[in-house]
Parts: C-alpha cells; sequence; structure tokens
C-alpha cells in the first residue's frame, strides 16, 4: 500500500456468532466494508473474546481457530477462518510498549469476535491476523490510552480492527425481538452522538448514564474494544457509521470507521 497512506481504524459490532454464516445486513455490510477499505498489509484485532490478567499478543505464524461459542448450529463450527499470524506484527506491537508490559503468548489464536466479521470482510482469509488481549488491570482510561499507542500502525498499513458491542447484556436479551429495548436504543445513541461530536471523554464516562449504562455494559469486555478504536482512531477526519441499529432487545450492532 502507499506508504504516505494512514489505515482506517474499524470498530464492529459482532452481535451473534451466527453473523459469520446468516446473510442478513449485518454480514452484508462487514462485506461492503472489506470491499471498500484499502486493503491492509496485516489486522491487528482487540477482541471482546480474549480477556487476560497481562495484556496478551499472539506471537504465532499460524494462529488457531478459537471457536468459543458454544449450542449453535453445526455450520458454524465448520468456518474456517485459517488466516496466518504475523509475528513481526506481535513483534511491532509488543516495542511500543517499552515497559514490556504486551506479554508474547500462543496460548489464543483467533476467536469468534475476530473471525465472525473477518469471515464476511475478507472471505479469502489472505491477510495476517494478531489479536491482542484486553488486560483485566486495565482501566477505562488506560484501554484507550493503550488504542492511542497503537495509532503509529496505521502509517504502516496495518488495519485496527476492534470487535465488540455498544450494548451487550445477554441475560436481557429477547430471540424474538428484531430491535433494541428502549434503554438499549438511548445508550446506543448516546454512544454514537458523542462519537460523531468527538466527546470521546462522554464515552469514557459512560457510566454516567446511570441506568441505560449499567444494562448496556453490565460487563466491560465487549464495550472496550471501542476504547481501542477511539484512542487509535483518534483526530479522524471521517467517520462512517454502519450497521446503526440495535438487536434481540439487548445488542447493538453499531460498528464506525474512523478515517
Ligand atoms: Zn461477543
Amino acid at each position: 500500500m502507499d506508504t504516505n497512506m494512514k489505515m482506517p481504524v474499524v470498530f464492529a459490532g459482532h452481535g451473534s456468532p451466527m453473523n459469520a454464516v446468516e446473510d442478513n445486513d449485518y454480514s452484508e455490510s462487514w462485506k461492503q466494508l472489506g470491499k471498500n477499505l484499502p486493503r491492509p498489509d496485516a489486522i491487528l484485532s482487540v477482541s471482546a473474546h480474549w480477556v487476560t490478567e497481562d495484556t496478551r499478543i499472539c506471537t504465532a505464524a499460524r494462529p488457531k481457530v478459537e471457536y468459543d461459542m458454544y449450542g449453535f448450529p453445526e455450520e458454524l463450527y465448520k468456518v474456517k477462518y485459517d488466516a496466518p499470524g504475523s509475528p513481526e506484527l506481535a513483534e511491532k506491537v509488543q516495542k511500543l510498549f517499552p515497559d514490556g508490559s504486551v506479554k508474547p503468548d500462543t496460548s489464543w489464536g483467533i476467536d469468534h469476535g475476530t473471525w465472525s466479521v473477518l469471515h464476511r470482510m475478507y472471505p479469502d482469509a489472505d491477510i495476517p491476523v494478531v489479536q491482542v488481549s484486553i488486560s483485566s488491570r486495565l482501566n477505562i482510561q488506560q484501554h484507550y490510552a493503550f488504542g492511542q499507542a497503537l495509532k503509529p500502525l496505521r502509517e504502516q498499513g496495518i488495519l485496527i480492527f476492534a470487535s465488540g458491542n455498544v450494548v451487550h447484556n445477554l441475560s436481557l436479551v429477547n430471540w424474538d425481538m428484531p430491535g433494541g429495548f428502549s434503554w438499549a436504543r438511548q445508550f446506543d445513541d448516546y454512544i454514537r452522538d458523542a462519537v460523531k461530536a468527538h466527546r470521546f471523554s462522554d464515552v469514557l464516562q459512560y457510566q454516567d448514564t446511570g441506568e441505560p449504562g449499567r444494562k448496556a455494559v453490565p460487563t466491560p469486555e465487549h464495550f472496550i474494544p471501542l476504547l481501542y478504536a477511539l484512542g487509535a482512531g483518534e483526530g479522524n477526519k471521517t467517520l462512517e457509521i454502519f450497521n446503526n441499529s440495535c438487536c434481540l432487545g439487548a445488542l447493538s450492532m453499531t460498528g464506525y470507521v474512523f478515517s
């Protein structure tokens, strides 16, 4: 890719793992995204489904595909997203944190937070993918700062890809509900409006929303990937919002492209 070009940063709401195999509006947007974005040399992915105590990075040349979802139809477990890894990119990321806080890891590969979306964006699985974990030791501000530290990678052909859900409350999911509960829509809109207006501090202070925030983010792991995207995408000139909707009552699929 043109070395003067800065790669965009993507946050995707992944939702149900079935989006990997079902043709719907969400998976269609992911396909279009893969076609329209400049092609990256490699992808650094932050997935809601890899939470560890320290920050870990996958250094495997051939990362495993993790089938870390249970009770879904057989076809989902047949998806093979055997993208190569990139020990070089893993090393680059480690070097961005000279305190040695990012530890090498080969115990976890590419989980469904990453592959359910990338399978649609880049179905040929021919772009190297490296996952970095979410450290349970970092606070909200530190996750954002981690994303900021990743910015230089954007000038090196790396797509920073974050996958979670702005609203994610599995205990309140209603499988028969097409849209979202009012608190879910309210929280998703609050975050969208803050992102649009570059009020990232309002996103970081999402707990100030009270009940909608408490219901939308009962545990932070699906929300945190957005903070990495905001940090890495900070200073963006353009913003594309895709899949701006809630589903199953208690999930939001809203995604962002910062470029
Ligand atoms: Zn998930």
